[in-house]
């Protein structure tokens, strides 16, 4: 079970530092843990979770090693930080940056192959849920993608993010079986993930651990989320 914080534009450095000190502290044995801070957080973060077996992955990476990209981040920059791994394709990034298919695909192929860590997004809205698109949807998002070693996908149903509306563990079950047919990788469930929800999402044959973002942000209720993650 991998359980993954996105902490998406907060926590700057100083309070970075404060959530991994306690973190550091907690007994997580048994669950694989990621935290992925912005940016600017990512070196006090590898820093301090050193020794640990808390992984730090970033929140975007960009598909050339370097160039006049304004802006972002390349795949050799994160792992000269000790950076572990990356996000692509939140939906949050197709939403408000433009992010593409094709974008998402060219970030996961450049960072699979520069031997970072990558959590893929994919997921529908509401209205593509509502006319029944949600398989063609997830499809075509999936389909760009290329299974590897290091590679899983994290399905986050739009409606459900940062919105409070959680899937059904039946609703998640269903995508994430779906998934699975199209590419053999463990898939993650994001969408408001809470305390209180996370050990029935969590329980789900297909879902293999969570992307959590709100939840995230407070190191009493992240850990308890890493709690609830049946132990293999
Ligand atoms: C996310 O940011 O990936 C996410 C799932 O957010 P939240 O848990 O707040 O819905």
């Amino acid at each position: 079970m991998l359980i993954a914080a996105n902490w998406k534009m907060y926590n700057g450095p100083a309070a970075t530092a404060e959530f991994c000190l306690g973190l550091r502290e907690q007994e997580l044995d048994g669950v694989d843990v990621v935290v992925c801070p912005p940016f600017v957080s990512l070196a006090v973060a590898v820093q301090l979770l050193a020794g640990t077996e808390i992984a730090v992955a970033a929140q975007n990476v960009h598909w050339e090693d370097e160039g006049a990209f304004t802006g972002e981040i390349s795949a050799p920059m994160l792992l000269e930080l000790g950076v572990y791994g990356a996000i692509v394709g939140h939906s949050e990034r197709r939403q408000h940056f433009g992010e593409t298919d094709e974008s998402v695909a060219r970030r996961a192929h450049r960072a699979l192959e520069a031997g970072l860590f990558v959590i893929a997004c994919v997921g529908e809205t509401e209205q593509e849920r509502e006319r029944g698109e949600t398989e063609d949807v997830l499809r075509r998002q999936v389909s760009v993608l290329e299974a590897d070693d290091n590679l899983v996908v994290a399905y986050e149903p739009v409606w459900a993010i940062g919105t409070g509306k959680t899937a059904t563990p039946e609703i998640a079950q269903e995508a994430h079986a779906f998934v699975k047919t199209l590419l053999d990788v463990p898939v993650l469930y994001g969408g408001s993930v809470k305390p209180d929800n996370a050990d029935e999402l969590l329980a789900q044959q297909d879902v293999d651990g969570a992307l959590v973002g709100g939840a995230s942000l407070d190191l009493e209720s992240f850990t308890s989320i890493c709690r609830a993650a049946p132990r293999s």
